[in-house]
């Protein structure tokens, strides 16, 4: 089973992706986690695709497209996979139905998030994510902080903020190429037929695990 998870940036995407990888054993796939694993062990990838993450813009698909193409061909996900921050344009998204259909596979639910964006802002500003690789567990300051302040509950390692998150000027960039690149694949995938958009606001309360726990639920009883 492949699941794509769309949504600008501060929906929720990785928290939704990381409750239905817990409860169905798909693996989860984010391109951004493993840019920043990269970045951070100093690898040529890592080095190559910061010179673009740490203005905010996209990596180039030339470096994205084989990475995801790796890890697909990996054997940690041949249950399925969930993947989070890819496609990120209709080019990606065109590729990766190629790449898909010549293993015999396709997408088959693509979840949208959608949060109004005031909201969207506030909770990038407020996000802190373990420093841990193997965790990564995202805390909000104001809507789920952790127990013990700057520590993760999971894990017990140092939270940090990841540095494109701590200026707004970066944030608006990234949303504003999501608004560019990345929102056209909504109606790509409602054409398809494979869309389910969720909307996850503190306004109507709902946020994303209840939202995961719905989905959770769709994909056993299928
Ligand atoms: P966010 O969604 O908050 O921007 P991510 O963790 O998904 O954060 O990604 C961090 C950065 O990694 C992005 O700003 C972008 O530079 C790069 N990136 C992640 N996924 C892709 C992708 N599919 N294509 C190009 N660049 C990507
Ligand atoms: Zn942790």
């Amino acid at each position: 089973m492949v699941i794509i998870m769309l949504g600008a940036q501060g929906t929720g995407k990785g928290t939704v992706a990381g409750i239905i990888s817990e409860h169905t054993g798909l693996v989860q796939l984010s391109t951004g986690d493993i840019f920043r694993k990269n970045i951070k062990e100093q690898t040529q990838l890592g080095i190559e695709a910061n010179k673009y993450i740490a203005k905010g813009d996209l990596v180039p698909d030339e470096i994205t497209v084989p990475m995801v193409v790796e890890y697909l061909d990996s054997e940690i996900v041949k249950n399925g996979v969930i993947l989070d921050g890819f496609p990120r344009s209709l080019a990606q998204a065109e590729k990766l139905d190629k790449i898909l259909a010549e293993r015999g596979k396709k997408v088959d639910l693509v979840v949208n998030l959608t949060t109004p964006r005031d909201e969207i802002i506030d909770r990038i500003l407020t996000r802190r994510v373990c420093s841990n690789p193997k965790c990564k567990t995202t805390y909000n300051l104001k809507m789920h902080p952790p127990i013990k302040e700057g520590i993760c509950d999971k894990c017990g390692s140092e939270l940090i903020q990841r540095e494109d998150d701590s200026n707004e000027e970066s944030i608006n960039k990234r949303l504003e190429i999501y608004d560019n690149q990345t929102a056209p694949l909504v109606e790509y995938y409602r054409k398809k037929g494979i869309l389910r958009t969720e909307e996850v606001s503190i306004r109507i309360n709902r946020m994303g695990k209840q939202v995961a726990s719905d989905i959770i639920k769709d994909i056993q009883e299928k």
